[in-house]
């Protein structure tokens, strides 16, 4: 399997090649060239398969590149300290099952794909004999995330911004506990924005970059988006009945589009899935161009801090990867589009915007805090179940679309534990933290504070970088390898 830019620039590239080098050369994001079709037999085979297994099946349509039992090593290591079904399912009535995603080191769904990418990550550096310098911004999940996949790894530092003061109690806990030589929190005088600058900053100046074999492990990363893949099968697999081609529906809460682009890819695949249903906070301009078809991103002073915090995106960085699709994968069209971002600060699908449902089962909606509040209440009075957040923006836009007969699976993205004060507020009580937790929180914490200030980042950087002997000089691409 090769990969193509969204914006045709470029060669095509292995899964291992696109996994180091982030962004496509011209500016794009890596697509599948052909997207692997499953077929209803192999469906019915896979029923039998563990989570590791199936992710093994899964992954190996993507990563041609990569021999099967080398991935079956990396997806039972990648999946070893979740429970033994990885993905449990719960049903919560009125049609609506919750796919637990968030049963990993850090409670949130990001584990999924982040732990598998910290397995082949490592994998893919050892085969080219080179480091990695992770250089990421975060303002909680995305951070913890990756640093609980990349701890201890050899070929891999990370380095992470935070904006000091302004994550949960819980959050810090969780990223400044680790005491992996590895991991470098860094807390900078600023906000999330003011970070995110200072990694674009660093990023940019490409002879620093290379210099220091920075890369990135964000959203866009294909080994994150084919890792997610694997649980919209999984669930499909678990909530139907053997034989059956029945059609599911898939809620999902969502930020970036990085999760609810994978289960738009398993539809592509061939999965039987009915809609997919995407619901935003009060941040909604993915509702907004899913509903209109007109796409316009806002600043960083238009996003509004809520109480479901990991959903607080004014800009979808993996839309892209849909537009591409919608235009017949053609890159002029997504050339054209975003140069009408540049332009006009907008494009416009209108036009296609009936295709958005009838072709490819994408529906939204939009979910407040008020609304938050109402279903963390109304589903813990109705079943005893606890949901975060961000599940809950997820059953409030789901309950909006359930149709009769149609099973309604709303992928469970954060576990209550990381956000106990709108627990607290939507129900009166303390969240009881389990031994583990208690000891995470109460933890010494290891963080280096900073300036808001590129010059002393850098020189932090360049003390403390991982430096590759064995790296060679041209960046991986240039030339091919088919090993
Ligand atoms: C990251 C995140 C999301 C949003 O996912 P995207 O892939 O960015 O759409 C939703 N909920 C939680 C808890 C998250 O951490």
């Amino acid at each position: 399997m090769q990969y193509i830019s969204t914006r045709g620039g470029g060669e095509p590239l292995s899964y291992s090649e696109t996994l180091l080098e982030g962004l496509a050369r011209d500016g794009g994001l890596a697509v599948p060239a052909v997207m692997p079709r499953v077929d209803g037999e192999t469906l019915e085979r896979w029923r039998a398969l563990t989570y590791p297994q199936l992710a093994t099946e899964v992954l190996g349509l993507f990563a041609t590149d990569i021999p099967r039992e080398d991935l079956a090593r990396m997806t039972a290591a990648a999946y070893s300290s979740f429970p033994a079904e990885v993905v449990p399912l719960r049903p919560i009535g009125d049609g609506l099952t919750l796919v637990g995603l968030s049963e990993g080191p850090t409670l949130a769904f990001k584990d999924m794909a982040m732990q598998f990418l910290g397995q082949v990550l490592e994998y893919a550096l050892e085969r080219e004999g080179r480091v990695l310098n992770v250089l990421g911004a975060t303002s909680g999940d995305t951070g913890s995330a990756a640093e609980h996949a990349l701890r201890g790894k050899e070929r891999i530092s990370v380095f992470m911004l935070s904006p000091r003061g302004r994550m949960s109690a819980f959050q810090r806990a969780q990223m400044f506990s680790l005491d992996d030589a590895n991991i470098h929190n860094i807390a900078i005088d600023g906000v999330f924005d003011d970070c995110q600058n200072l990694v674009k900053e660093l990023a940019g100046d490409l002879e620093f970059k290379r210099a220091q074999n920075l890369g990135a492990v964000n959203s866009i990363n294909l080994a994150r988006i084919t890792a997610q893949v694997v649980y919209y099968f999984w669930a499909w697999l678990r909530q139907t009945d053997a034989g059956g081609a029945t059609e599911v529906s898939f809620t999902v809460p969502s930020g970036n589009f990085g999760n609810i682009l994978s289960g738009f890819y398993a539809k592509q695949m061939g999965l039987p899935i009915r809609r997919l249903v995407l619901a935003t906070n009060e941040n909604n301009v993915l509702d907004e161009f899913f509903r209109t078809g007109v796409y316009r991103p806002r600043s960083a002073a238009e996003t509004l801090a809520t109480s479901s915090p990991s959903m607080d995106i004014s800009k979808a960085s993996n839309l892209e990867r849909f537009i591409f699709e919608l235009v017949g994968r053609d890159a002029a069209g997504v050339v054209d589009a975003w140069r009408g971002l540049a332009t006009e600060g907008s494009f416009d699908f209108s036009a296609d915007q009936p295709r958005f449902e009838e072709e490819f089962g994408l529906v939204s909606g939009t979910s407040t805090h008020t609304d938050r509040i109402a279903t963390i209440r109304a589903v813990h009075a109705g079943t005893g179940e606890l949901i975060d957040p961000h599940t809950a923006d997820g059953v409030k836009v789901a309950r909006e679309h359930v149709e009769p007969g149609v099973p309604m699976l709303v992928l469970e993205t954060a576990k209550p534990e990381k956000f106990a004060e709108t627990i607290r507020e939507a129900l009166g009580l303390e969240l009881e933290y389990s031994p583990e937790l208690r000891a995470m929180l109460d933890a010494p914490q290891r963080v280096t504070e900073m300036a808001d200030d590129a010059h002393a980042l850098s020189s932090f950087i360049e003390a403390a970088s991982l430096k590759g002997d064995t790296v060679r000089e041209t960046p991986v691409g240039a030339d091919r390898h088919d090993s």
